[in-house]
């Protein structure tokens, strides 16, 4: 098997990567001597486990490249989903996706983001997506979670099964070993008790979990009672779509009970404070609750560093702890880990360092003093050299996004600003 040295660093520390793990991370001097196939230069620099981005959405990558605004300027959230992004979500092809993808993951390596957990829609085109998406995945050699959140609410029934289908298909065919599927739902203000049921039922078959936004604006809150339940999560539980190793994202309208109780049934939960912000939906402030949370961007960039600022100071001024958002970005790490089965994140604490841990992922980000990315390897595997892919060219890749870009917008705007929901109950 290939073995990759990485430094020494600025610590005078050196890892060793063989077969996806860190087999030796410490003092160089006390580092094996052994035969190596590929160095790392980490001059001036760290060597750190890489980013996780535990909840985004790859199909609106090509946002910075100049959609347009909305004619009405939305006054609330469930106005930003009708007049923006299910706008967006409907107009998304093929052609558009795989470049919304690449450009997305390609930026995500080269800010030292191993890890990105999407949560995918595209209703005019269902089947397929997520091996678009994966393809994107595997072509730079990014670690990932990929879901479709199913959801009734352009074409009834129909819709939500086949995007649950997709999930279970890409669950059962994809071979890519740093890619893994889960069942997804969009959140339950958009599903049928039957598609939530379905979601319930299969992911019991799989022995995977949903992953879910619930509890992101009042509206789904609104929508639960209105439907005769307690709230958005009693709905998902009375449903059967509870399942253990969910991943639960936002749950800013949900009590500390419910909190406690859908942790207590092993959800994982993810806070995205710039697009919470964004949305001007609130703050989670019941997620103290839950051991289980991590940091995630929810469209944004997939640059961690910026959404940590970020988080912090919102903390600050929301009166909760910033501290609670460094732990929920390195509990990205245990989210991965749960997920891959392998133990990813802090090989490089002191006593670590000592026990020379041999199991860590290879996953890291070398790191220079101002922050700048100089390289990153993903289960072993250089994928970002020098600031420059390995496996692709970010100029041409963002010129791919612009074209691509430029026609998404077109095909967007056709679609009205007034939401008509379909819904068989
Ligand atoms: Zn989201």
């Amino acid at each position: 098997m290939a073995k990759l040295k990485i430094g020494p660093d600025k610590r005078g520390n050196v890892a060793i990567c063989e077969g996806g793990k860190v087999i030796f991370y410490g003092a160089a001097s006390s580092a094996p001597d052994v035969a190596v196939d590929e160095v790392l230069d980490a001059k001036n620099a760290e060597i750190l486990p890489g980013w996780v981005c535990s909840h985004t959405h790859l199909y609106s990558a090509l946002c910075p490249y100049g959609m347009p605004a909305p004619e009405n300027k939305p006054e609330n959230f469930t106005q930003i989903l009708e007049r923006i992004w299910w706008r967006l979500d409907r107009a998304i092809d093929k052609d558009i996706l795989r470049a919304s993808a690449r450009v997305y993951v390609a930026e995500c390596l080269l800010r030292g983001t191993t890890s990105i957990v999407d949560h995918h829609e595209s209703p005019n085109y269902i089947e397929g997506s997520l091996d678009t998406l994966a393809d994107a995945y595997e072509e730079f050699g990014a670690r990932g979670l990929l879901t479709y959140g199913a959801t009734d609410r352009n074409f009834g029934k129909s819709e939500g099964k086949r995007g649950i289908d997709e999930c279970v298909r890409f669950i059962k065919e994809n071979k890519r070993p740093l890619v893994k599927g889960l069942v997804g739902l969009h959140a339950q203000f958009t599903c049928s008790n039957d598609t939530i049921k379905y979601a319930g039922d299969k992911a019991r078959e799989l022995g995977v979990g949903i992953h879910v936004h619930v509890a992101e604006g009042s509206a789904d809150v609104e929508d639960a009672i209105n439907r005769g339940y307690k709230s958005p999560a009693d709905r998902i539980e009375k449903l059967g779509a509870l399942v253990p190793h969910s991943i639960w994202v936002h749950c800013i309208h949900m009590s500390a009970e419910e909190t406690r109780h859908v942790a207590n049934a092993g959800a994982w939960f993810v806070q995205n404070p710039r697009s919470n912000h964004g949305n001007a939906v609130g703050w989670p402030y019941n997620l103290r609750y839950a051991q289980k949370v991590a940091l995630g961007v929810d469209g944004w960039s997939g640059d961690m560093d910026v959404e940590l600022d970020f988080a912090k100071k919102e903390a600050d001024a929301q009166g909760d702890d910033p501290i609670n958002e460094i732990h929920r970005l390195y509990s990205g790490w245990r989210l991965i880990g749960d997920f891959f089965d392998i133990d990813c994140g802090p090989f490089n604490s002191v006593e670590n360092c000592r026990r020379s841990i041999k199991t860590s992922a290879a996953d890291l980000r070398i790191v220079e003093d101002d922050g700048h990315v100089r390289h990153t390897v993903v289960d072993g595997k250089v994928v970002v050299r020098d600031g420059k892919l390995v496996h692709g060219d970010i100029d041409q890749i963002r010129k791919e996004a612009q074209e691509q870009a430029n026609r998404l917008w077109a095909e967007m705007v056709k679609y009205p600003e007034t939401y008509e929901y379909h819904y068989d109950d």
